[in-house]
């Protein structure tokens, strides 16, 4: 038996009106999809209980069939993982963005202008923070370089005991003064901060950028703590050997910590342009190579969630089907060994709200063996309707394996 997951982050939505009242999902052109729902068991799942937050973290986690109340220790962690940090058991982390600020002479009174820095290239990100590395690495702190925007700071023997981090991304645009560290225990973590704006502001590269026309990533943003992940190994877990396929720090934090196979695709972005024909191809030689479960994770219906675009939303979805789940699932039929398929969102972006939502979301399992009544065609309202809905999320991947 073969196990394909496709993950559609982001991809369950609310009727949207430029599109005739329909969802992304039901607009997009999704005919692998609909083939494979018409005979397999679909409904609603709960990826994000009511209370937790819907990040991609706890719903990939759920997903996953780990219960995020105990695998859970926050979002760095997962990323420091995948860029190769061997984190300690009284390491703390950070993710530690690089983001634009405005220049006001106190730190307190800029405003945050870009989470990302004008969407910094790992090249360019890499060099700044090698240098503030090179400046303010001590015995306690050391900042490690990951991808784009997104890096990491360990804090030997650091607490977590630090007030409210918040998520760059939430406050684009407004005075940091309400949000910057002013928890006792984090004055070392908003020193870090000032001063890489010192660092940073007139760095040779920041002023190239300008002259670019790009935004300077003139300070770094700590946020997202998190101690040592502790995810039970995979295969022990569920008994089948598995790949992760993501462009996402995240998933293949998740992938590494859980034991998996964490492959590298070129040219994927996390975004419409990315190297969807890749990924297939890495899942199919992924079974090829005698793995039994390969979890496709595919970014873009989220980003063009997050970014309101209404064209892109069901376009992304529609290459998904076409590019990743039609040829996948048509290498598996063609083997003629049995294969089971969990097409799926993580957590619903909805355009109209451009952040994620803990509603619950469609899924099919397509079972080759055993052919069910499913659905016409695969959709937020058609799973609904099955009546079948799954409450605690995380249950999903052992009925999935297992049943
Ligand atoms: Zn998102």
């Amino acid at each position: 038996m073969k196990y394909l997951v496709v993950l559609f982050d982001g991809m369950a939505d609310y009727p949207v009106e430029q599109l005739g009242g329909k969802t992304p999902l039901e607009y997009a052109d999704t005919p692998n999809i609909d083939k494979l729902a018409k005979t397999a068991t679909a409904g609603l799942i709960k990826t994000v209980a009511d209370g937790l937050k819907p990040g991609s973290d706890v719903a990939n986690l759920s997903v996953l069939g780990y219960n995020p109340d105990d695998s859970y220790t926050g979002r760095s962690p997962l990323e420091a993982g995948s860029i190769g940090i061997d984190m300690k058991e009284t390491d703390v982390s950070f993710r530690a963005n690089l983001v634009t600020l405005t220049d006001e002479p106190a730190y307190e009174d800029k405003t945050i202008l870009d989470y990302c820095a004008d969407d910094i290239s790992t090249e360019d990100a890499d060099v700044l923070v090698k240098f503030l590395a090179e400046k303010l690495d001590n015995e306690e702190f050391k900042l490690y370089s990951g991808v784009s925007y997104r890096h990491c700071l360990i804090w030997d023997k650091g607490t977590l005991d630090v007030g409210t981090l918040t998520p760059p991304h939430d406050i684009t645009g407004k005075p940091i003064k309400e949000y910057v560290p002013t928890h006792e225990n984090a004055q070392k973590l908003y020193d870090l901060m000032k001063k890489s704006y010192e660092l940073l502001k007139d760095h040779p590269l920041n002023l190239e950028r300008v002259k670019k026309g790009l935004r300077p990533a003139n300070s770094i943003w700590l946020w997202g703590e998190g101690v040592r992940a502790n995810l039970m190994n995979f295969k022990e877990k569920f008994g089948v050997k598995a790949s992760m396929i993501s462009a996402v720090d995240l998933l293949k934090g998740i992938g590494k910590f859980s034991g998996m196979n964490v492959v590298e695709v070129d040219g994927v972005t996390g975004y419409i342009d990315t190297n969807f024909e890749g990924k297939a191809q890495a899942a199919i030689n992924e079974f090829k190579n005698g793995q039994d479960f390969v979890y496709i994770h595919v970014e873009a219906p989220d980003e063009c969630g997050h970014r309101n675009e209404i064209d892109n939303k069901p376009k992304a979805i529609s290459i998904i089907d076409k590019v990743i789940l039609g040829p996948v699932t048509e290498y598996l039929a063609s083997t003629g060994e049995d294969f089971k398929v969990l097409v799926t969102p993580d957590h619903a972006t909805p355009l109209s709200l451009k952040t994620h939502t803990n509603d619950p979301v469609p899924f099919f399992i397509y079972d080759s063996r055993n052919p069910k009544n499913g659905v016409d065609t695969f959709n937020e309202n058609t799973a609904k309707e099955t009546g079948l809905f799954i409450e605690v999320g995380h249950t999903l991947m052992e009925k999935f394996i297992n049943e």
